[in-house]
């Protein structure tokens, strides 16, 4: 364990605010962690996890002791069934262990360099969660650091309360410290195919009927896209009339988002503020909430990168994200571009987002944790 001595202040992805940690650890083990908790305890120190501090509201910043995970990414075993791996290790490094022996987690973020404690922590939509639910519906077992640095493990059937805490916890419940992931078959190729709605209502209603290994959509100039893919297999979906259809590699594929990173930071986009504001709400109110949100969201609202997704998904048994079981990801995806409004107008207008989506029975994503403080 490094001592970590006085650091300046750290920013995560939406830059929004700094806080300067009175001590930055990367622990190389789960005694460490524990003894880091204890030790913490005892002068009533904030302990906050962090894995690559890629969300977005400041969740992964503390003035007191920062937990950097990323020293724990080891993979412990591996089978066609499941993994066992370190919760700082990112889902770029799962996926190379466990593309070799031909398997992959179910549902995979659309970004690979978040960590598992991070995504775990958050629930983790992901293209492939309108089948398997999020990636925290599919953790065989978790092992954590609690509140009174104590090693536990738990899973569905053992501890399950602690179980049901860590998961979509965003980290106020214990530091997961190893996860147990399911496994499934990886595909090859992949048959990657676009089509076009005029609202989104239509789109939503395709990503329900349309049988495909991973659906998202798109608003991109007022047109709502949907990317449906699926694997292994040389025809689109049955039923979607596809504007292009392209052909890729599984990993092509898993790794899309990382040319559109590279551009970003090159432009300087990916430095900039990012306020992004994300709420999911019951599908049956999707179409009616989104259509009022972007009838009064233009381009400067969203910024020069900004990206707006509409993803319907089952979250699975996760109670802490308390998602509706019939859901629609809506994400304001926004980055304060010179040009576009500011940051705070942006935070403002997620906060309306988020008090408008609380009408309809709607969460902000990740969750805001009720419990302010860390563990
Ligand atoms: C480009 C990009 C793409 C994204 N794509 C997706 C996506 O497809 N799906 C999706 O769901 N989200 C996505 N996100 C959001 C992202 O999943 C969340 O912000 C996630 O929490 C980030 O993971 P991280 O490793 O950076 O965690 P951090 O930002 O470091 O931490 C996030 C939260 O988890 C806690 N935490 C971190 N590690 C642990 C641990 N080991 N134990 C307990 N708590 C911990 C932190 O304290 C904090 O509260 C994306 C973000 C970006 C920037």
């Amino acid at each position: 364990m490094t001592d970590g001595d006085r650091h300046g202040a750290i920013r995560d992805f939406g830059g929004l605010a700094g806080r300067a940690p009175r001590l930055i650890v990367r622990p190389a083990s789960v005694v460490e962690v524990a003894a880091l908790v204890r030790d913490a305890a005892t002068t009533s120190t904030e302990v906050v996890a962090r894995g690559c501090g890629h969300s977005s509201r400041g969740e992964s910043l503390t003035d007191g002791v920062a937990v950097d995970m990323r020293g724990m990414a080891t993979v412990h075993e591996l089978s066609a069934t499941h993994i066992v791996v370190g919760a700082g290790a990112t889902w770029r490094g799962v996926l190379e262990a466990t593309l070799p022996c031909g398997r992959m987690p179910p549902v995979l973020p659309d970004y690979l360099d978040l960590t598992v404690g991070g995504t775990l922590s958050a629930a983790g939509i992901g293209g492939a969660s309108h089948i398997h639910g999020t990636q925290a519906a599919n953790v065989i077992e978790l092992e954590a650091v609690t509140a009174r640095g104590e090693i536990l493990t738990c899973s569905p059937t053992h501890r399950s309360q602690l179980f049901d805490a860590l998961r979509s916890g965003m980290g106020r419940h214990g530091i997961i410290t190893t996860a147990t992931l399911r496994l499934i078959a990886a595909p090859e190729r992949v048959l990657s195919c676009r089509a076009q709605y005029a609202s989104a209502a239509e789109l939503i209603a395709a990503q329900e009927k349309i049988g495909a290994d991973h659906l998202s959509g798109q608003v991109k100039s007022s047109v709502f896209e949907l990317k449906a893919v699926v694997y292994d297999q040389s025809r689109p979906p049955r039923g979607l009339c596809s504007i292009d259809v392209e052909e890729l590699t599984f990993v092509e594929f898993a790794d899309r988002l990382r040319p559109d990173v590279d551009k970003m930071i090159e432009v300087g986009e990916w430095d900039r503020p990012h306020p992004w504001g994300q709420v999911i709400v019951p599908a049956v109110h999707a179409a009616a909430f989104i259509e009022q949100t972007l009838s009064g969201t233009t381009e400067a609202d969203i910024g020069l990168s900004g990206v707006i997704l509409i993803k319907r998904f089952s979250p699975g048994p996760v109670p802490m994200l308390r998602a509706p079981s019939d859901a629609v990801l809506f994400a304001l995806l926004r980055t304060a571009s010179p040009g576009s409004k500011t940051a705070a107008q942006m935070v403002l207008a997620n906060e309306q987002l988020y008090d408008r989506a609380h009408l309809v029975g709607g969460v902000p994503y990740p969750p805001i944790p009720e419990v302010t403080s860390a563990i």
